[in-house]
């Protein structure tokens, strides 16, 4: 239950439909059975009066009237109110949810499965919504019309009164705490086999191509068949225990209103005109408040649920993210050393090996640096490192003098574009996709002329120009496509710094040398650090660094490097 407290705090952002709600709620439901009690005395006494005889039928016809009314009004403006204040709740917590993922990324999020996460976002904080609808509403205003009715009918007989008042109460407070204990027995089960479920289904659709080609798809098939009769089985015994829920409340009803009737029959009503009658009056009020009770022992069975939903939510927002931006710094001061990495070394959370190991570099303003080195040697940890994706476990990067986390997160986005291994393309236009590269608006003349640069002219050919549709993650752009359209990105960024991993990979030799070219003009009056496995034209760079098993093995230009016999450059020279 104290996992709830955290969303029960978020009710402070729309206290006020909040209470209307339950007001409108308590009037809807006292309309409601007043309805009924007063309709039912009214045949009763009319009943009594007979044919004939003078009964003024005026006053109780209208008032059955305007109950029936109020009730309408009330319950309409109830939905109205109480989704409104809900949704109004949900928003505020999913844009909370989103501002807490934002900054785990990428080092904490990587734990987390795509679907997983967004199964939390969506699902989790979906359930979340009967904490106020489902629960706490019904549950203050059953007490508020209890209370109601007792004081009613206490004017006409105070035991009977009591009785009911009392019965309700009780039942009010027993069945929620029993069906509540039932409920959290399989709730957490019940919202974690709904949460696997829907994180296998979205892989296995993602996953079609290799599944069917490895020919693995029966086996994932018969997984997610199991998680989903395992899933039914829990719905069934939630769908079974709100019917024993109903079944018990209707039984104490029919008990209720028989006790009610036998006692009402023997307390002494008085002799005046048609006093018989509020022996009916007992017996419909006992009858109608259970229109209180009915919706809340099958509620309470769900808290189960949506207490594990708070817990998954909790779980993500309450991850403290690997690096903080806390830097006041906004901008870069004029030095000639821009960048400098001091004995840095980095292991990546959670492994044991090292990724970086004692590296030392500096890197002047506007120079011109390659990394090269074997796969899995650690030059995209470079990288990494420098945009802050991850800290340094030992060692100090300075920027422009600077330790690097002195600078604002957003400083630092603005000074650095970094284009990475594997460029991500939205399920977008090609015009959105373009546009993230600058914050401020890209003109299509200025995008066509990117794209003919980089190659892509092909994609203009299309009908829809550059709101061609690229398709789900970009999908249907070869990988070729979805790499130029990367470095479309980096050619339209204004960013001093480049950062660019292994950007003409896949590329055949001559457009690799045309993207070259086209870098290297964008660069001209930029810093450039780029990771590359290919030797095409490096000579053009101002410093080489080899990296080589965590370690930076050589640094120097290109004529240093390859007049040193024996080195590292010097033989990856000889072996391309
Ligand atoms: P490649 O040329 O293949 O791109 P690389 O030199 O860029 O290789 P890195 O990506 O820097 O290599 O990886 C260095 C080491 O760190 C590898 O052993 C890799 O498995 C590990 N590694 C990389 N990213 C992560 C991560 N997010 N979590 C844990 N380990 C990682
Ligand atoms: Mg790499």
């Amino acid at each position: 239950m104290r996992s709830l407290i955290p969303f029960l705090t978020l009710f402070k952002y729309a206290k006020f439909p909040l209470i209307l709600g339950v007001i409108l709620m308590i009037l809807g439901l006292a309309a409601s059975i007043g309805l009924l009690t007063l309709s039912g005395w009214f045949l009763a006494a009319t009943a009594i009066a007979g044919a004939g005889t003078l009964f003024n039928f005026f006053y109780p016809s209208s008032a059955v009237r305007g109950l029936a009314i109020g009730r309408t009004v009330a319950r309409y403006f109830e939905k109205i109110v109480t989704h409104d204040a809900t949704f109004r709740i949900l928003s505020k917590l999913r844009v909370q949810v989103f501002g807490k993922i934002i900054p785990l990324s990428p080092a904490v999020l990587n734990r987390y499965r795509n679907s997983d996460l967004l199964n939390r976002l969506v699902a989790d904080v979906d359930t979340l919504d009967s904490l106020y609808l489902r629960l706490i509403a019904p549950f203050v205003s059953a007490i508020f019309v209890i209370v109601l009715i007792t004081v009613g009918l206490s004017f006409i007989n105070l035991p009977v009164a009591l009785f009911i008042g009392i019965t309700l109460l009780v039942l009010l407070l027993v069945i929620p705490t029993v069906f509540y204990k039932l409920g959290t027995k399989f709730g957490k089960k019940l919202t974690l086999s709904r949460a696997t479920y829907r994180s296998q289904f979205v892989e296995f659709i993602q996953a079609q191509a290799e599944l069917l080609l490895f020919n693995a798809e029966d086996k994932i098939k018969q997984n997610l068949a199991n998680t989903e009769s395992e899933w039914q089985a829990y719905q069934q015994r939630e769908t079974n225990l709100a019917g024993l829920s109903s079944a018990i409340l209707l039984f104490a009803n029919g008990l209720i209103l028989a006790v009610t009737l036998w006692a009402a029959a023997h307390i002494d009503l008085g002799t005046g005109e048609y006093k018989a009658a509020l022996l009916a009056l007992f017996a419909f009020s006992a009858l109608a408040a259970f229109e209180i009770l009915m919706p809340i022992g099958a509620a309470f069975l769900h808290i189960g649920q949506v207490i594990a939903s708070a817990d998954r939510v909790t779980e993500i927002i309450s991850q403290p993210p690997l690096v903080k931006f806390s830097g006041k710094q906004t901008a870069l001061s004029a030095t000639a050393d821009l960048i400098r990495l001091k004995d840095v070394s980095f292991s990546y959370p959670e492994r044991t090996s090292c990724a970086l190991n004692g590296l030392s570099l500096t890197i002047r303003k506007g120079q011109k640096v390659a990394v090269l080195g074997k796969t899995g040697s650690g030059k995209s940890t470079l990288l990494q490192l420098l945009v802050r994706n991850y800290n340094p476990s030992q060692g100090e990067i300075l920027l422009a003098e600077q330790p690097i986390h002195a600078y604002s997160e957003q400083c630092l986005r603005e000074n650095i574009c970094f284009l990475t291994q594997r460029v991500h393309t939205f399920s977008d236009t090609l015009r959105n996709n373009l546009q993230i590269a600058n914050k401020t608006k890209i003109d299509d003349l200025k995008m066509r002329e990117v794209l003919v640069q980089v190659g892509l002219a092909k994609l203009l050919e299309q009908k829809s120009g550059l709101d061609l549709w690229l398709g789900e993650g970009g999908r249907p752009l070869s990988g070729g496509e979805q790499r130029r359209l990367g470095l479309a990105r980096i050619l339209l960024n204004e960013s001093p710094i480049l950062l660019l991993d292994e950007p003409t990979e896949g590329l055949d030799r001559e457009t690799e040398r045309r993207i070259l070219r086209l870098l290297m003009q964008h660069s001209a009056n930029k810093t450039l650090i780029m990771v590359t496995h290919r030797l095409t034209a490096i000579e053009q760079f101002d410093q080489i660094c080899v990296i080589d098993d965590t370690n930076l093995v050589e640094k120097g230009s290109y004529q240093e490097l390859n007049s040193k016999n024996n080195g590292f450059f010097k033989k990856l020279v000889e072996r391309i």
